[in-house]
Order: C-alpha cells, then structure tokens, then sequence
C-alpha cells in the first residue's frame, strides 16, 4: 500500500495527498504532519516506513468538505485519491486512482465557494514588456483574455483577484513572490502560443479563434493553454463544457490602478475587512449570481456612454415603474443557476442542485413578466425562459424533494424509468409483506408481542422477548441476541430479504446510472442556462442599484463631450451611510478650472470630498444613479488616487516610497481625461522637501497632464498657485473654533483656508492638556519668530534672495564709447590693450574679495 502511496504522491509532489481508507482520507508522512497543524487534527503514528514509525492523519470522508474549505482557504491543494478497483476482486491493496485536484483557483463545490465572490483562476504571460492574462471561472464557466503591460500588473491582480495564479517556470516577475495567495509554476512549453491555439479551437470546435476576438500575436494566449490544461489535470482528465472565450480590452473600462482600487474601498476596506464599503453598501441583490456581477461592474466602470446609459435608462425605468421590489421578491426564490450550470458541465451536480434548477426555472417566466416594457428589458426576458424541454426534463426526473446524495437513492423521480418503479415497489410493499407476516406469525406462535422488522446491520428478523422464547417454533434460527430479547430468521423471511435487498442495490445503481444519463441530457442545454443565469444576474442588480438609488435619492447622471465635471450638492455614499448629518459638497470642474487646492484643518472633511468625488464618478460609469442632485459629466478614461500613507511593508517599501511610486504612476499615464487624487502628497518627508516636490507635482499635473485633479495638502504655501496658473483655484473646509473647542462645517468653500486647526485638532483626540498647553505657547512663538525672520509662514510670497544687480564691467563702458571707425589701426591696438589689462584687474580685485 506504502508503494502505491508512494507513486501517487510523487505525481503530486506540492499538494497534500488524501489517500481514501474505508470510511477516512488518510495523509501520510509531512503531509499529515502539515495536516494535523493546518486542521488541528490528531497525528498519530502506524507500522514503519524505511525503519521510521509513518506519521498518519485522517479525515472523515463524509466530513471532508469542512477539512477541504479550510485548507483550500490556506492556499493548500490538495489531491483525492479514491478506490476505483473492486476490493473483492483485488489482490493486493486496492486499486486507487488520483480522481480530483481541489485547488484555491478552481473550485467548483457549492459548499467551498464564497457565494458573493467570482473564484479565478489566472494564468500570467510577460513577454517583451506585454503583459498576457487569461482567467477561468471554473464555477461558472467564464473564460476570458486580455492583452495588457506588465507594469499594469498590480491593477490587473487587484481587479481580477484571482484565487490562485499560474505562470511558465521562468517568468520573472517580482510581484509574484509578494503575492499572498498561491503562484503556481508550469512547465514552459505548456504556454506555448500555437499550441494554445490549436487546442483552443479544437475545444470549442472552431476553425479558428477569430469568431472571439482573439488576434494572432495575443500574448495571452499562451497563457488560455496552460490554464485549460491546468483545469483539465484538477478535473481527472476532462474538460468541462466553457461559456464561450471572452476578449477583454482594457479601453472598455475606465482604468483603475491598483492603489485606487484599494483607496476607494470598492470591494473591501484598506483594512482589507469586507464592510464597510461601496458593495457592502449597495449590495441587496437576492442572488449570489446578481452579487457577483455587481462586484464586477463596480470594478470595471465602462467607458463608452451609450452602454452606460443602456443600464442608466433600465435603472430609471424600473424606478418608474416601481417594479423592483416585486422582482427582488422573486428573484429571492432563485437559485445559483450560473453555479449550478458550472457544476453540470463538470458533472458535479448534486441531486438539490437539480431541483433547485428546475424550481427556478419555474420562477423566471414571472421574473420576465415583471420586467417593463423596452427593447433592452425585452432581451433580458427572452433569455429569462430558456426552451421549456430543460424543465420538463428536470420535473420528470426528480423527485420534489430528491436526498442529499446520490448514493442513498431518493432522487429519481416515480414514473420516469419503468424499471426502477418495480425496483421501488418491492421494497415498498416489502413493507405490506412484513405487516402482513408479523399478524401471521402473531397468530400461528401465540406470542402477541413479536415483531417483523429491518435494521441495517442486522437486516430483517422476527424479535420475540425473553419471557416468549419457549414458544418459538422450530423453524425459527437465531441471528442475534439482544439484552431482553432474541432476533431470529425463516427461510421465508431469508428469502424475502434476498429479493428485497437485491432490489435496494438494483435500484440504488439504476438510480446513479439514470442520474448520470440526466447530467449529458442537460449539457446541450448549458449555453440556454448560462444565458438564463446571466440575464438573472442583469435583472438583480439593476433592481437593486433601483432600490439602492429610491433609498439614497440619488439621480442619473448626464454624460457631455465636453470637458467638464459639475456635480451639484454630492455625497460620499458609504460615510453618508454612516452618520447623521452629512453636508453636500458640490463640485466643478471645466476648462479653466482644473485642479482644485484643497486646504482645511485635519478633520476637516478633505478626504471624503476627494473620495466622494471618485465614487459618484465611477458610480456613473457603472450605469448607477449617482448621491448627488445633478450631475454632469464629460469623457473620461482613468481615475488615479494618491491617498492615504500606508506602508508596504510586505514589498519592502517605506511610506514615503510607496507615495513616490504611485505618484509617479500618475505623472506619467494621467491624461486630460483623467480624474486625480492627490491627498497630502510630500506629507511623509522633511517640510522643506515635501513642500517643493508638493509643488512641482502640482504643476506638472496642471501644465502637463492637465487632468482634473484634486489636490489636498496641508502646505498652506500651495495656495499661491492659483496666481499663477489659471486653471489652478483654492477651495476650503472650514472650522469654528467655540470656547477652546473646534467644530468642522464639511462645507467646500471657494478660496484658501485661513488657519490648520491642528492644535484643536490634537485636544480633541485627547492629547494630553499639558502637552496641549505647551503646544499652544510653543505655536505662539514660532509664528513669532517666524514673523521677525521675515517669513510669515509662507515661503513662496517670502522674497527669495534678490539675485545680484549685474554690475557693468568698466570695460563694457569704455567698448560703448568707442567709435570703431574712427580709430587708426595703432589706436586699434592701444584700446585693446587697455582693455586686455581692465578684465585682468577686475579678475584680480574678485579674486581679492573672495
Ligand atoms: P480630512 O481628510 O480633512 O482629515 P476626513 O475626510 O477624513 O478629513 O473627514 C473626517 C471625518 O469628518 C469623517 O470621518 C466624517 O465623519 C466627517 N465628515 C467628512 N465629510 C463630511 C461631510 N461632508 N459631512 C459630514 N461629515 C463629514
């Protein structure tokens, strides 16, 4: 058994190996040893390997789902090795066969999937400065491309947040040993781009991939090829039927670098935790499909208006006519048809699935008969009622409410297999006979307490209680005895029990045999299912983001051509959320107003605005109602936000790198169409440093980006730009102070802030009074000291060191009064001289000074 272990492990050399004993998955060696710590499980030891004791742990295999989402969640893999030979007719140990690989990227199981979260595996290709991605969903079958740059890999990673992440053996990326979830390496060859294509098409039976999008010469294809084989090897061997291959672009989106995506808190908060964020805070959806998608359009804002106002104009109109509420009521009642569809293609459908399938497609005719009038609406509808065959198919099959597992029968339905039926009905009136022998035998022995009955272990017999077991006939044999009482058997009963227990097993293999008939009847129906789930999906979200915006009083934006942001009385959705009374901010942008200076206390609300500004942005580009009561906007590309200091420490970068480096990513992709946000740069340097880079960032992003920035900084110095630069105009938050306290107004005003606040600020965090005490003398004298430097505090309106008044060269003076053609060529020679000899007494005199 050691050697088959043995085999099987080294095929699988870096992922826990659960080796199937009776009723446990055993683990051997380190792996039990990684296990036991992993799962808190016992390590204990068995016979000896090489003269070692064997270090062994095990698992349940009826419990085994719990182990696998745990280890899973570990970025553990782990390979399941189950019997497939026949233990009555094996020599030796029984035959065992690797049958499934469960890794983080390609999980299928209901019960290990994060139902609110799309589960991705990615395959990365660099080459030449491209970047390839191909990602699957093996869970719903999506299977998607995109071409893009290498240094956009850390946004890719963070839109795509793949589960687990493949690339060929000698790809050097430096990011990837800094990602936390698992990089697996491949063998090189298997990216290799002609072969991908080739298999590509032949899955999907195509001449060539042309029909998807695909162009020749796409990096990522190479990588499509080493994750389907990936995919294929976790499978067992076979490849489950895909939706269909997608080609991303990345200008269909607006773009978001990776910091944006975290400073925005789309998905989850800088702390990484799941709430409070912009889906926290929208997400009603019924469905985990309708989740999902709006996770994905919230990180993926689109960029052309017409498909923009195509979800904008569905939204309103199902505002109009209130129809949300009724289609959130039926959406409750539908299932996980998109996973449940997954798991048909991979033939892991369980009997629940199947009938939550066919109730659900009990519910969308009604879903499409609750959704208003319109072209778009009617697309959806159509695709809602997939060919009524699916669910008579299904209806037929099973049974209303079929068992958990296949294994225990209970799951085909009555009428839909002849066979079967009889199978059942002699086990059923097997009930009737057992009835029927009890009263015979009651009567024939005089022992009116005997009992006919079944149980597993003992099978059927005749119970008689000690006091009767004088009266039993002699054709009775024992089979068990119990505490109070003797079990026996007839060769009536025996025979019954031949036939009935036939029939059980007959039946219970009848019943696996048709289930797995139904699956490969379903698969030409998983395109129909897949468009079904989709438009489910649509319909959830544009329901929810409805009821989202009644609730919120948001309104719909309008889209211009111009350059221009104008928002009218904005708020930050999440913080607006989270207190009571929030203080609209409007905002403008436009031609000659495109960078706005943001100074106000600590406190004060300058991040929020910047971050409102951001979310009611991207919130349009989704097709969302925007928290504002208007809002008109002109093209955009991508969002860049500067925000917050946070150390990565992880990738070995100070604060102040980090602020750098993303800065840097700014200055140079940030377009006239970019939206930026640049919160306290300069902050995590000397004053002096920070102040002059501060200011030179500002006025390239002005002069040459030219975006609409959003600029907050503490350096009240920045403020003297405007002067300079039109475009450049001072806005403020304000504070009160009120008997030694400070009070925020949130309110965004036109023109420079006139004081920090900080002190104030600092007391009431709580800062010691003392400390408080001296500050505030400490800030008294320094604005002195400062005001008899000639400082005043700001240093761009300090005059700068008057450069020196040039001082005419005496020999300068006597060239102007020369009259060159008067001059005999003698004279000529003469004047040179004393020219010659006036620069050498000059040198000499500076020399002397210095
Ligand atoms: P700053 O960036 O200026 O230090 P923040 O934007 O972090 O300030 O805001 C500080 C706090 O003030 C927020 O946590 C929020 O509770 C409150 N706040 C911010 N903006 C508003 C607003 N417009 N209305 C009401 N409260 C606000």
């Amino acid at each position: 058994m050691m050697q088959q272990y043995l085999a099987m492990k080294a095929e699988h050399p870096d992922k826990l190996l659960f080796y199937r004993m009776g009723d446990f998955y055993e683990l051997f060696f380190d792996d039990a040893v990684k296990a036991a710590k992993l799962l808190d499980i016992t390590l204990t030891t068995r016979g000896q390997s090489a003269g070692q004791p064997i270090k062994m742990a095990g698992v349940p295999h009826h419990a085994c789902e719990g182990y696998l989402a745990k280890l899973v969640k570990l970025g553990e893999s782990v390979a399941i090795a189950e019997q497939v030979g026949d233990p009555a007719l094996a020599k030796g140990p029984v035959e065992r066969k690797v049958v499934k690989v469960v890794t983080p990227g390609t999980l299928t199981d209901a019960a290990l999937l994060d139902d609110k979260r799309e589960n991705r595996l990615l395959a990365l290709v660099a080459h030449k400065g491209r970047l390839g991605l191909a990602w699957l969903s093996l869970a719903s079958g999506d299977f998607a491309l995109m071409d893009s740059d290498v240094d956009k890999l850390p946004s890719e990673l963070e839109r795509l947040r793949p589960a687990e992440v493949l690339v060929a053996d000698d790809t050097a990326l430096a990011l990837l040993d800094q990602l936390t979830i698992p990089v697996r390496r491949l063998a090189t060859w298997q990216f290799d781009t002609q072969a991908a294509a080739r298999n590509l098409a032949r899955h999907f039976a195509v001449h060539d991939l042309a029909g998807f999008g695909v162009t020749d010469g796409m990096v990522a294809l190479g990588g499509a090829g080493a994750l389907l084989e990936y995919v294929k090897t976790t499978q067992g061997g076979a490849l489950p039927a895909l939706a269909g291959l997608r080609v991303e672009h990345a200008s269909q989106y607006i773009e978001l670098d990776a910091a944006t995506r975290r400073n925005l808190e789309l998905t989850e908060t800088i702390r990484g935790e799941a709430a409070p964020t912009l889906f926290s805070l929208l997400d009603q959806c019924a469905t985990g499909m309708g989740s999902r998608l709006l996770q994905h359009w919230l990180h993926h804002p689109l960029r052309e208006h017409r498909l923009i106002l195509e979800r904008q104009s569905a939204i309103s109109a199902l505002i109009d006519a209130g129809s949300y509420v009724d289609l959130h009521r039926t959406l409750d009642e539908v299932a996980d048809i998109e996973r449940i569809a997954g798991r048909i293609a991979l033939k892991s459908a369980r009997p629940r699935d199947l009938a939550s399938l066919r109730d659900s497609l009990g519910r969308l005719p009604l879903l499409a008969t609750q959704l208003p009038e319109g072209d778009f609406f009617q697309g959806l509808a159509a695709a809602l009622v997939p060919d009524a065959q699916i669910r008579s198919l299904l209806a037929a099959a099973i049974l209303p409410e079929p068992s958990v597992v296949l294994r225990e029968g209970g799951v085909i339905a009555d009428g839909y297999h002849v066979e079967l039926d009889e199978l059942r009905a002699i086990q059923t009136h097997g009930g009737e006979f057992l009835a029927q022998m009890e009263q015979r035998e009651r009567e024939r022995t005089g022992i009116a307490t005997l009992r006919v009955e079944y149980n597993r272990v003992a099978g059927y017999f005749i119970e008689v209680t000690n006091s009767f077991v004088g009266q039993v006939p002699p054709e009775y044999r024992r089979r068990q005895t119990m505490k109070n009482a003797e079990r026996y058997i007839t060769p009536e009963l025996k025979q019954f029990e031949d036939k009935a227990l036939s029939a059980q097993e007959r039946a219970l293999a009848l019943e696996k045999q048709l289930y797995e008939q139904l699956l490969d009847q379903l698969l030409p129906f998983l395109p129909a299912l897949r468009l079904a789930a989709q438009a489910t999906a649509t319909v959830d979200v544009l329901a929810c983001l409805a009821e989202r915006a009644v609730i919120g009083r948001y309104v719909a934006p309008q889209f211009v051509d111009d350059t221009v942001i104008d928002i009218d009385a904005g708020r930050h959705p999440v913080v607006e959320a989270q207190i009571d009374d929030f203080i609209p901010n409007g905002l403008c942008f436009n031609l000659h107003r495109k960078l706005l200076l943001i100074t106000g206390p600590n406190m004060g609300g300058k991040s929020t605005y910047m971050r409102q500004a951001a979310l009611i942005v991207l919130l349009a580009h989704v097709g969302s109602l925007v928290p504002a009561t208007r809002a008109v906007i002109g093209r955009l590309d991508r969002i860049f936000t500067r925000i917050g200091a946070s150390d990565d420490l992880a990738g070995g970068r100070s604060t102040f790198m980090v602020e750098m480096t993303e800065t840097a990513n700014i200055l140079n992709n940030a377009t006239e169409h970019s939206l930026v946000l640049m919160d306290e740069v300069g902050r995590g340097t000397s004053t002096f440093d920070g102040l002059a880079l501060a200011w030179a960032i500002a006025r390239q992003l002005i002069e040459k980006n030219r975006a609409y920035t959003l600029f907050a900084t503490h350096y009240f110095e920045l403020t003297r730009l405007a002067q300079d630069y039109p475009p450049v105009v001072n806005v403020h938050l304000d504070a009160v102070e009120h008997k030694d306290k400070i009070v925020f107004l949130h309110a965004v005003q036109e023109g420079p802030a006139s004081q920090s606040y900080g002190v104030a600020v600092a007391q009431l965090a709580g800062v010691p009074r003392d400390v408080i005490r001296q500050a505030k003398r400490k800030l008294v004298e320094l604005e002195q000291s400062s005001i008899s430097n000639g400082l005043q505090g700001d240093l761009f309106a300090a005059p700068l060191p008057a450069e020196p008044e040039p001082v005419e060269h005496p020999a300068v003076a006597l060239l102007e009064t020369l009259d060159v053609d008067a001059l005999t060529p003698r004279q000529a020679l003469e004047k040179l001289y004393e020219l010659r000899s006036m620069t050498q007494v000059n040198r000499l005199s500076l020399a002397g000074k210095d």
